[in-house]
C-alpha cells in the first residue's frame, strides 16, 4: 500500500519538489491532501494531476474559484486556517510534509502531532517558536518528526545506527549565501534582487533572505537543539561555500561523520518520506573530481549579526526564539517590499528582543501572545 502524504504548502519550493518525488514514485506515495495560501492556479493544476482526496486553501476569499474547478472532479475543497487544522488532525493521510513557510505553519503541525502523525518537517519555524512544547507533545502523542532541512537530514542520517552513542557536538554547515566575505560598508546598499540570488540553492523568498543574512543558520541551530536534544554549546556552525557536506556529527571518541551530496532538496525530502528506507532514484550524482577543494571557515558574526542574535536567543531560551522569529518574519517581509535596508533587519530584531518581556517557561498561549506583540512592535519600527 502506498503512503498517503499530506503536502502542506504544496505550491512552494519544498511543496512542488515533494510533488515531484511523489510523481517519480507513484507506487510508494500518493498526494492525499494538498494546501496553499494564495496560488490558486497552481493548486488547481496540482489537484488535476495528483487527484488528492482533499484540497485546502487557507485564504478563504479564494474558496469559490477552487471549489468551482475541483468539486466536479469529486475533490473535496475546504478553506481557512481552521480547515488546515481539522484536516491535519484527520485520518485521511499517513505522513504530513510540513512545508508552509513561517509561523503560519505552527498550528497545523501541532494538530498533526496531537493526532500522533509522522511529520516530515520542513517548517523549521515551528521548532524555533515552540521547540520545548513541540518536542514534549511529540513524545506524549507518539508522533515522529523527521527533518527535511538538509543540515538536519544530514545529522539524522549520520545518527542512524548510533542510538547508544552520545553526541559530542554537531557541526551545521552554511553556504555563506550571496554575501559571503562582504562587510557592512557593502551590505548597507544591497537590494532584494541581489539578496534573492543564492549561489547553491533555489528556495522560497523568505528562506533565501534568511540565508543571505545568516538568520537561517541561527534558526537552524535552534531547530537542531530541539530535534536532537542538544545543549546549546554542542552546536557549531561552519561556513562551507560548496554546500557538498550537508552537516556533521562528532561523537565522544572524536570520530566525525558527514553526509554529502549535491545541493538538491529532493534527496532530504524523499529520505524523510521513505524513512527508514532509502529510495532508488536517477538524480544527478556527486562526482568528487568536480570538487577538488572543499573549504571551511568560521562565520563572520560581527557582519552577519542575525546569527549572533539567534544564538543569544537560543541561550536565553523561553520565549526569546519566538520573539526573534516573529521580528525576523516582519523585517524580511519589509525588506522584500523595499521598506527597510538589509542591515536594518538586525537592528529591529535586536530592539524587539530588548523590548518584549522575557518569559522563562512559556505555554502555548504565551507563544501566541509573544508572536502577536512582537509583530506589532516590529511593524511600528518600520
Ligand atoms: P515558499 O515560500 O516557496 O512556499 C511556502 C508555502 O506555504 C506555499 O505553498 C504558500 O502558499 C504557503 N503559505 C504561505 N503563507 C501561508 C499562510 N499564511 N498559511 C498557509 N500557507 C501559507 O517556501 P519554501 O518552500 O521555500 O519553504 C517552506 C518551509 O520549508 C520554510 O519553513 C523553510 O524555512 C523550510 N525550508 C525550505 C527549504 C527550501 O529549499 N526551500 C530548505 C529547508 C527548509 P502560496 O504559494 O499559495 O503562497
Ligand atoms: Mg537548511
Amino acid at each position: 500500500m502506498s503512503k498517503r502524504i499530506a503536502v502542506y504548502g504544496s505550491t512552494g519550493s519544498i511543496g512542488t519538489q515533494t510533488l515531484e518525488v511523489i510523481r517519480e514514485n507513484p507506487t510508494l506515495f500518493s498526494a492525499e491532501v494538498i494546501t496553499a495560501h494564495n496560488n490558486v492556479d497552481l493548486l488547481i493544476e496540482q489537484a488535476i494531476e495528483f487527484k488528492p482526496n482533499i484540497v485546502v486553501i487557507s485564504n478563504e476569499t479564494l474558496y469559490s474559484k477552487i471549489n468551482n474547478a475541483l468539486s466536479p472532479l469529486g475533490i473535496k475543497v475546504y478553506a481557512g486556517e481552521k480547515a488546515l487544522i481539522e484536516v491535519a488532525a484527520s485520518d485521511v493521510y499517513d505522513l504530513m510534509l510540513a512545508a508552509i513557510v513561517g509561523y503560519a505553519g505552527l498550528s497545523s503541525t501541532l494538530a498533526a502531532i496531537e493526532a500522533g502523525k509522522q511529520i516530515a518537517l520542513a517548517n523549521k519555524e515551528t521548532l524555533v517558536v515552540a521547540g520545548d512544547l513541540v518536542t514534549q507533545m511529540v513524545i506524549k502523542h507518539k508522533s515522529l518528526l523527521i527533518p527535511v532541512d538538509s543540515e538536519h537530514s544530514a545529522i539524522f542520517q549520520c545518527l542512524v545506527g548510533e542510538h547508544q552513542n552520545a553526541i559530542e557536538k554537531i557541526i551545521l554547515t552554511a553556504s555563506g549565501g550571496p554575501f559571503l566575505g562582504k562587510k557592512p560598508n557593502y551590505l548597507i546598499n544591497v537590494k532584494k534582487d541581489h539578496a534573492l540570488q543564492h549561489p547553491n540553492w533555489a528556495m522560497g523568498a523568505k528562506i533565501t533572505i534568511d540565508s543571505a543574512s545568516l538568520m537561517n543558520k541561527g534558526l537552524e541551530m535552534i531547530e537542531a537543539k530541539w530535534l536532537f536534544g542538544l545543549e546549546n554549546d554542542q552546536i557549531d556552525v561552519l561556513v562551507h561555500p560548496q554546500s557538498i557536506i550537508h552537516s556533521m556529527v562528532q561523537f565522544e571518541d572524536g570520530s566525525v561523520k558527514a553526509q554529502m551530496g549535491l545541493p538538491d532538496m529532493k534527496l532530504p525530502i524523499q529520505y524523510a518520506m521513505g524513512f527508514p528506507n532509502r529510495i532508488k532514484n536517477n538524480h544527478k550524482r556527486l562526482e568528487f573530481k568536480n570538487y577538488p577543494s572543499l573549504t571551511f571557515e568560521a562565520p563572520d558574526t560581527k557582519t552577519f549579526r542575525n546569527l549572533a542574535l539567534a544564538k543569544d536567543a537560543m541561550y536565553q531560551g523561553g520565549n526569546a526564539p519566538c520573539i526573534l522569529n516573529a521580528a525576523n518574519e516582519v523585517v524580511v517581509d519589509a525588506f522584500l517590499r523595499n521598506k527597510i535596508s538589509f542591515l536594518e533587519m538586525s537592528d529591529i530584531i535586536e530592539k524587539c528582543l530588548g523590548k518584549i518581556s522575557h518569559i522563562a517557561l512559556p505555554g502555548l498561549n504565551d507563544y501566541i501572545e509573544s508572536n502577536t506583540e512582537t509583530r506589532k512592535y516590529a511593524s511600528s519600527l518600520i
